[in-house]
């Protein structure tokens, strides 16, 4: 059984510690009982803090049966991937049309016409040549717009680490024989900086910025202003990142996006701690989303400026960093500034541009899973709101339906003296959370 197997491990663990201990005893045999006291007290509070070996037997069938869910989860994609490529099955000329070339890109006329930098009405039959395009353009052009193709294999390994960061959140990342004066071993960050690392490395630099949230939010949009052919497939990407979403509390953004992973691990980085305490009020940073978005939707159906197709994200398109792909020097900036932006801000990109994180933002109060407080038990002293990078925690503590994004990063899961914050389901919300805001004075 996977459980025994990973109790095995755990207790080998054990065993390699108390071992050294014995050996550093017999090391300083010779009577220094200050040395063995140490010693002891070092040891003991080792093997109190690892956080596996509070697990309890069923925590530990939960993780071992997780990594093997997760791990199959990702095979399948990997048999799944289809081989063929289209980059090499097609070579295209600029003695051919716009409605030649385009269904073999899987885009529409307008689309590629918007790729050339002409007009969306232009001609669709004559030769590209004809219509300034020359050949360099013309594969610059393609090899763009196969950039965008999707890896099949990346939406498993993002549904992969959803899984595993839900688990942990639910299930595992309060061990069952932690007491509460051991809360600070709960939830511990060394697995979430390692789901981030993971997130980064293969959804980012392996395997590329296509599929993303942002991206799969912005085809919608582009489709429906005919620059795809089928709006129903690009609402399916979208479908699949919003039930990701609405399983845990924006666990796609949280723990599988590689955009937003970098930001957090930078964040993480423990540089210019004065400057972090410092955040963007919630309503200034999603103002400044909400209204990049209405741009875009002017810009994109041609309702300013007049010149339909423009898609204003191309130019902040921050994923681009996962292909070492920056066309324009708009584009370098976005990442470079986001950057250097996370090192004291939370996010930066997520809350100030990302159509995802608005689109997730307007649906994550129907999270099956989230962060969930027990007002009977809270006493409002803060520490969770002090925990929290953004106001999300704030808005929890306050009972506020829309509050700042939660990214489900665990920050403020461990740190409550009265043991009233939890993650949790829905289902399984204690009767004294839905009470209404505090009926006992602080205090
Ligand atoms: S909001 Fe952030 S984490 Fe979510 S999709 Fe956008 S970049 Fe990724
Ligand atoms: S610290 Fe803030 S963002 Fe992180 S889980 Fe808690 S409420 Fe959400």
């Amino acid at each position: 059984m996977p459980g025994d197997e990973f109790t095995n491990v755990t207790v080998l663990g054990l065993g390699g510690l108390l071992g050294f201990q014995r050996a550093v005893h017999q090391s300083v045999a010779q009577g220094n009982a200050v040395a063995l006291a140490a010693v002891d007290t070092a040891c003991s509070h080792m093997v109190e803090n690892v956080y596996l070996l509070k697990l309890s037997g069923r925590q530990k069938f939960y993780l071992a049966v997780t990594l093997a869910a997760s791990a199959t989860i990702v095979a399948l994609g990997v048999v799944l991937e289809p081989k063929n490529k289209p980059r090499a099955e097609h070579h295209f000329t600029v003695d051919m049309t716009i409605r030649e070339i385009a269904p073999g890109l899987k885009v529409t006329g307008q689309a590629l016409a918007r790729e050339f930098g002409l007009s969306t009405d232009v001609p669709k039959n004559k030769p590209v040549s004809q219509l300034g395009v020359v050949q360099d353009q013309l594969d610059n052009s393609i090899a763009h717009l196969l950039s965008h193709r999707s890896t099949l294999l990346k939406y498993y390994v993002f549904a992969a680490l959803v899984l595993f960061g839900l688990v942990f959140l639910v299930r595992l990342g309060r061990p069952d024989n932690a007491s509460l004066s051991e809360r600070r071993a709960r939830y511990p960050r060394a697995l979430y900086v390692l789901t981030l690392l993971v997130s980064v490395a293969v959804c980012g630099f392996a395997l590329g910025k296509s599929p993303n949230p942002m991206e799969a939010a912005v085809k919608v949009l582009k489709a429906m202003a005919g620059l795809y052919p089928s709006v129903a497939a690009k609402l399916a990407a979208l479908g699949f990142f919003l039930i990701l979403t609405i399983i845990g509390d924006k666990l796609i953004c949280g723990w599988a996006c590689p955009l937003g992973a970098i930001q957090e691990l930078i964040y993480t980085i423990p540089v210019l701690r004065r400057l972090k305490r410092w955040t963007i009020p919630f309503w200034m940073s999603n103002a400044i989303r909400g209204g990049m978005f209405v741009m875009m939707l002017l810009l994109l159906f041609g309702i300013v400026v007049g010149k339909k197709g423009f898609v204003l994200y191309h130019g902040l398109n921050a994923f681009n960093l996962f292909d070492l792909e920056f066309d324009t020097p708009l584009i370098l900036a976005t990442v470079i500034v986001t950057l250097a932006l996370s090192l004291f801000l939370y996010r930066p990109f997520c809350h100030l541009i990302c159509p995802f994180g608005l689109v997730s933002w307007l649906v994550a109060w129907l999270s099956l899973a989230r962060v969930r407080i027990d007002r009977m038990k809270c006493n409002k002293c803060g520490a969770c709101v002090q925990a929290c990078p953004s106001e999300a925690a704030k808005g929890i503590v306050e009972g506020k339906v829309f509050r700042a994004d939660c990214f489900s990063c665990a920050r403020c899961l461990n740190v409550c003296p009265q043991d009233s914050i939890w993650y949790g389901v829905a289902l399984r919300a204690t009767p004294s959370e839905e009470k209404p805001e505090l009926d006992r004075a602080p205090g």
